[in-house]
């Protein structure tokens, strides 16, 4: 049955650490599928999904960068680590009877499907939760900015940026036991405040295109649900 959701069509950004549980590393496959779990419920509610997985948890650009090597073959390699991360998102989730497909702003057309904007808006109004792999496709770009580019593509009502915390903090709450949590915050704020949650032009992309970013904790078990819903712990970045 389909609920009144506060939201319908989402972009959920996951980091690539969101499928690392207690590892220091690489993909836990226990928590690959509770994540799984997570969006499945929000599709159980009338919910379309698209998912942006990160690649920080198998290799960054800018790590490779920082040692003297060249940051376009670290990019490239930082997003065809989204891409392993997407492939496993997505069997995840087909291991759970929610039709799921890979499409990947970098083709690898004899892994997954390559990305188009109106492919992925069939698929999508057909119920199958979609997972955006490859980032942007370009070097110097990161997640955020691929998923509020996807957000603004595939018309999404909101980007939920999912990280390890239940919202925007004054400070590192992790840190600053009395650090308070904005409910609300402007794009402005957000930039204006160097409010290091997400890179800002992923911050101005989602600005320009009136899509609300939703700062939410994955690690919370029902939080996804409860944020479609309109209830829980997350901060709401808009104008
Ligand atoms: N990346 C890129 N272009 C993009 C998206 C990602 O070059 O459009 C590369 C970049 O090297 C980045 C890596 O992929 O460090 C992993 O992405 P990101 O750091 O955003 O992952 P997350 O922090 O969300 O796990």
């Amino acid at each position: 049955m389909t609920r009144k959701l506060r939201w319908r069509r989402v972009l959920v950004k996951l980091s690539g650490e969101a499928l690392m549980g207690s590892q220091d590393f690489g993909i836990d496959p226990e928590t690959v599928g509770r994540v799984a779990k997570e969006v499945a419920e929000a599709v159980s509610l009338g919910a379309q999904v698209g998912v942006v997985v990160g690649g920080g948890n198998i290799f960054r650009g800018v790590a490779v960068a920082a040692k003297g090597g060249n940051r376009v073959t670290g990019d490239h390699m930082g997003m065809l680590a989204t891409v392993m991360n997407s492939l496993t998102l997505a069997d995840a989730l087909r291991r759970l009877g929610v039709p799921a497909r890979v499409l990947s702003a970098v083709p690898v057309p004899s892994i997954c499907e390559t990305f188009t904007q109106r492919g992925a808006e069939r698929y999508m109004e057909d119920g199958d939760v979609i997972v955006f792999a490859g980032g942007t496709g370009n070097p110097f770009f990161t997640t955020d900015s691929g998923a509020a580019l996807r957000a603004a593509e595939m018309r999404c009502d909101a980007f939920l940026k999912g990280t390890s915390v239940d919202g925007v903090y004054s400070d590192d709450p992790k840190k600053v036991p009395d650090a308070e949590r904005y409910e609300t915050l402007t794009p402005g704020e957000m930039l204006g405040r160097d409010l290091k949650v997400m890179d800002a032009t992923a911050v101005a992309l989602a600005r320009d295109n009136a899509i609300p970013v939703i700062v939410f904790s994955i690690r919370t078990p029902g939080a996804l649900v409860d944020v479609m819903n309109g209830v829980g712990k997350y901060t709401v970045i808009s104008d």
